[in-house]
C-alpha cells in the first residue's frame, strides 16, 4: 500500500493513503543517505510503500525517490543527520525588520542554503504594521526591492491588519511549503491565520519547548483550504547547517553567478581577482554590498572541497 507521510510524532510515523485513512508506522533498522548516517531516514513529505499488519500498525518497506528535502545535524558536531522534510514546493522564509531585526546574513545564508537545496523561495516580510515612520518605511521597500530584484518573491504582510495575507495564501495553494525564520517573527501567528482549526501557540514557546522534548509533534503536514500544506516543523529556523565548498559558494548567489561569466579568470573567487566582474558590480551598486558580504561570510567558513553535502 502506498501513501504519504502527514507526521512525524518520534515514535512514530503517520501515514495517509489515497482513500484518506491515517495509519501509524514505524520504520525498520539503520538508513543511510549517500553514505551520511541518518536518525530520522524519512520525513513529512515522503511517499512512502507500508507493510499492513493485522493490528492496524504497519511498517515503511520503501521510500520514493524525493524531488528535494531538507536535512540537519542530529546534534551539534554529530555526523549523523535528520531529514526534516521531503519534496518542497516552497521555502517561506518569514523575516520582520523590527521586533525582532532578521539580520541580512541570516537571510542570505537561508537564501544560500535553499538553492543548494534546490527549493524556491518566498521572501515574507511580516509586522509591517510597526513600521510607521518614513525612514522604516523607506528600510521596508528598499529590503523588499533588493530581494525582488534578484528574483525571489516578496511579499509584505502582517497578521494584525491581514495585509498581505491573502497574497500569502495564494502563493502557498497547491503547494507543500515549509515555514521557517528567526523565533519571534510570526510564524505561528501566520499558521493560525491560514489553516483552520490551527492553535499553535504565539509568542510564550521557549526555545526548549520547541525542541520536541517537552512535545510529541516533530513536525506535521497542516492541510489549507483551497489546496495543499505547511508543514510545521516546531523550533527549526532553518535548513540546517550546510558545509559549501568554496568554489561553489558563487552558485547560489544568483546576481553573483549571472555576473561571475564576465569576469577575467575562470576560477575566479570574487574576492580580489583584477577583472572582477563582480567587485565591479559590487563597487557601482548593481550588487548590494550586504549581499556581498554575506557571500564572503559564508566563502570564509566554507571548505576547500574535503567536504560533500550530504544530498
Ligand atoms: P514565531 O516564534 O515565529 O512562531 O512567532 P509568533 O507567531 O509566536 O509571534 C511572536 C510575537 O509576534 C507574538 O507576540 C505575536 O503576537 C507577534 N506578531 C506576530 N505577527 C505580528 C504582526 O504582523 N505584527 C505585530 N505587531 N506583531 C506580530
Ligand atoms: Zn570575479
Amino acid at each position: 500500500m502506498k501513501g504519504l507521510i502527514v507526521k512525524n510524532t518520534g515514535s512514530w510515523y503517520i501515514v495517509r493513503t489515497a482513500s484518506g485513512e491515517e495509519i501509524p508506522c514505524k520504520i525498520k533498522g539503520t538508513f543511510r543517505l549517500k553514505g551520511f548516517r541518518c536518525t530520522n531516514p524519512v520525513a513529512v513529505g515522503d511517499h512512502v510503500e507500508i507493510d499492513r499488519r493485522p493490528d492496524n500498525t504497519a511498517f515503511i518497506t520503501k521510500i520514493d525517490e524525493r524531488k528535494n528535502y531538507i536535512i540537519r545535524r542530529a546534534s551539534n558536531l554529530s555526523k549523523e543527520f535528520q531529514i526534516l522534510a521531503a519534496n518542497l514546493d516552497l521555502a517561506v522564509l518569514v523575516v520582520t525588520l523590527v521586533n525582532p531585526e532578521t539580520s541580512t546574513t541570516f537571510i542570505d545564508r537561508f537564501l544560500a542554503t535553499a538553492e543548494a537545496y534546490n527549493v524556491d523561495t518566498l521572501i515574507a516580510i511580516n509586522k509591517i504594521d510597526l513600521l510607521v515612520d518614513d525612514d522604516s518605511r523607506a528600510l521596508l521597500e528598499a529590503v523588499a526591492y533588493l530581494y525582488a530584484s534578484i528574483g525571489y518573491d516578496v511579499i509584505k504582510m502582517s497578521t494584525v491588519t491581514g495585509e498581505g495575507l491573502q497574497e500569502l495564501a495564494r502563493a502557498l495553494t497547491g503547494k507543500m511549503s515549509l515555514l521557517s525564520g528567526n523565533s519571534g517573527v510570526g510564524k505561528s501567528s501566520i499558521i493560525n491565520k491560514l489553516v483552520p482549526g490551527a492553535r499553535l501557540r504565539v509568542g510564550t514557546i521557549s526555545d526548549v519547548h520547541h525542541t520536541g522534548m517537552h512535545t510529541t509533534t516533530f513536525s506535521e503536514m497542516l492541510d489549507l483550504p483551497a489546496g495543499g500544506a505547511i508543514i510545521d516543523t516546531p523550533g527549526v529556523k532553518g535548513f540546517g547547517t550546510i558545509d559549501f565548498e568554496k568554489g561553489e559558494v558563487a552558485h547560489y548567489f544568483p546576481e553573483i553567478f549571472k555576473m561571475s561569466s564576465q569576469c577575467r579568470y575562470n576560477n575566479c573567487t570574487h574576492t580580489h581577482e583584477p577583472g572582477c566582474a563582480v567587485l565591479e558590480a559590487v563597487s557601482d551598486h548593481r550588487i548590494a554590498q550586504s549581499r556581498y558580504a554575506s557571500y564572503l561570510s559564508i566563502i570564509d567558513d566554507s571548505t576547500e572541497g574535503k567536504y560533500r553535502k550530504p544530498y
